[in-house]
């Protein structure tokens, strides 16, 4: 009771979001016995252990926590699972057993994002001066460029599963855009929000796929606001909202994250992670997979640390972890990491318990320091991250130089997206020089 109390005082921003949820869930009738979410049981609320049946809703009834999924994980010979993964398709349906998608979902229409590269990144380690092992898991190599996609496959299997014919959210960007494509891939209507003064590239990327594309005259907080009232209302109905109302189904996507990395580190678990926040779902959520790796004996259980990353523009969490708090104050976002810009973050507390409990940190680096980290990125590694990758390299940088992040371990660092979608932050980068086509021309610029 204590718990749950908390968790109220904590969620209170969900209150309202939650009220509206369960007068939904009333006409959500498509929640019934036939629906097929593979090893997915119900729906539990993380604060105080309410069951649900399966369904389009996200908050608890008793007490405004948020739900997650809930399982029956497969039992059994670990070595017989892990080769029965591997076997799988390159993409997140090889861990199916362990996601709320029917045991079929390969072979439907999806974009099939995940198995992106693990980078040994050697030159990146030098330059950040780190004497262990450095990886960079590059997210920039899904379908539509950032990880995104990832969480929206598995929404999309719970659309399937409800049965909602139109697929909607709210986002910072790149979840506008992945949510376009994987609806129309997989034959859904879309119709997508955003704040209205995005970067150019995610606002193209975004409308591109044929959806609707609707400009919020506001921040991310704004247009979150207006899709839950949205949600409530009959103007809503029958709209699946990936973030939103499927938001537990959304949020296991990011599990696949944590396989990835220990699949492709040879079954093992990484010393320390770097991880972006926004909402903080991934975080909490590569947590969560980690954890079921260690469950299942898929990996040798050993301790881990988890560490968040924002920009200073917009950091609720590591102004709350710093100050040793374990409530989040919203913040008026200003940065050009804006796929990382929700100034109040739904899965904030949760990700000061973790970063509390592994003995990580959350901390914070200005813009100047993220377009720093995009060049040391791609001049060491080759890789073009956006923004939100200039955060994760920034905060790594900083971290070991303020002797947080141990340079003698295994670590590995989050690319979420690809810099083709935020040219903005590095506008001043273009030819070296502009020559006549001719030999003395070259001469003279001084470059051979
Ligand atoms: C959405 C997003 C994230 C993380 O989002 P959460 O809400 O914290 O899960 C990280 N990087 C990029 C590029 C994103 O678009
Ligand atoms: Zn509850």
């Amino acid at each position: 009771m204590a718990k749950c109390a908390m968790g109220k005082m904590r969620r209170k921003g969900l209150a309202i979001m939650a009220a509206q949820t369960v007068a939904t869930s009333a006409n959500a009738s498509a929640a019934d016995a036939s629906v097929d979410l593979g090893p997915a049981t119900g729906l539990s609320c993380r604060e105080c252990g309410t069951r649900f049946e399966l369904g389009p809703i996200f908050a608890c009834v008793e007490c405004f926590g948020p739900l997650e999924v809930a399982y029956e994980l497969p039992a059994g010979d670990p070595e017989a699972l892990r080769a029965a993964i591997e076997a799988g398709p390159n993409n997140i349906w090889r861990y199916a057993p362990l996601l709320p998608v029917p045991a079929d979902v390969a072979s439907k229409p999806s974009l099939n994002p995940g198995f992106t590269k693990l980078v040994d990144a050697q030159n990146l380690a030098k330059e950040l001066g780190v004497t262990g092992k450095l990886y960079v898991k590059d997210d920039s190599g899904n379908p539509t460029h950032s990880f995104k996609d990832r969480v929206v496959a598995i929404a999309v299997e719970a659309a399937r599963a409800f049965g909602y014919t139109t697929l909607s959210c709210s986002s910072t960007g790149n979840l506008a855009g992945a949510v376009g494509a994987a609806a129309a891939r997989a034959g859904f209507r879309s119709c997508v929000f955003i704040p209205h003064d995005l970067e150019q590239g995610k606002v193209v990327m975004a409308g591109v796929y044929g959806g609707d594309l609707v400009g919020i005259e506001g921040n991310y907080d704004d247009v979150n606001r207006f899709c839950s009232e949205l949600i409530g209302d009959p103007l809503g109905e029958g709209w699946g909202f990936v973030n939103v109302n499927l938001r537990p189904y959304y949020g296991e996507g990011s599990k696949t994250l944590a396989y990835e990395i220990c699949e492709q580190l040879g079954w093992q678990l990484p010393d320390q992670l770097v991880i972006p926040i926004a909402s903080g779902s991934q975080l909490t959520k590569i947590d969560k997979g980690l954890q079921e790796l260690i469950k299942l004996g898929l990996v040798e259980d050993k301790p881990y640390k988890i560490f968040g990353a924002q920009a200073e523009g917009c950091s609720p969490v590591s102004t709350a972890f710093k100050a040793g708090h374990d409530v989040v104050r919203p913040q008026k976002p200003n940065t050009i990491a804006k796929s990382l810009a929700i100034g109040n973050p739904a899965d904030g507390p949760y990700v000061l318990d973790i970063a509390r409990r592994t003995g990580g940190f959350v901390e914070d680096v200005n813009d100047e320091q993220v377009v720093e980290a995009i060049r040391i990125l791609a001049q060491t590694e080759g890789i073009f991250a956006e923004t939100a990758g200039g955060v994760t390299v920034g905060v790594t940088k900083k971290l070991i130089e303020n002797g947080v992040l141990d340079p003698s371990l295994t670590t590995v660092v989050l690319n979420t997206g690809d810099g083709l979608k935020t040219l903005e932050a590095v506008s001043g980068t273009g030819q070296t020089a502009t020559i006549r086509p001719s030999l003395d021309a070259f001469r003279a610029a001084g470059l051979a």
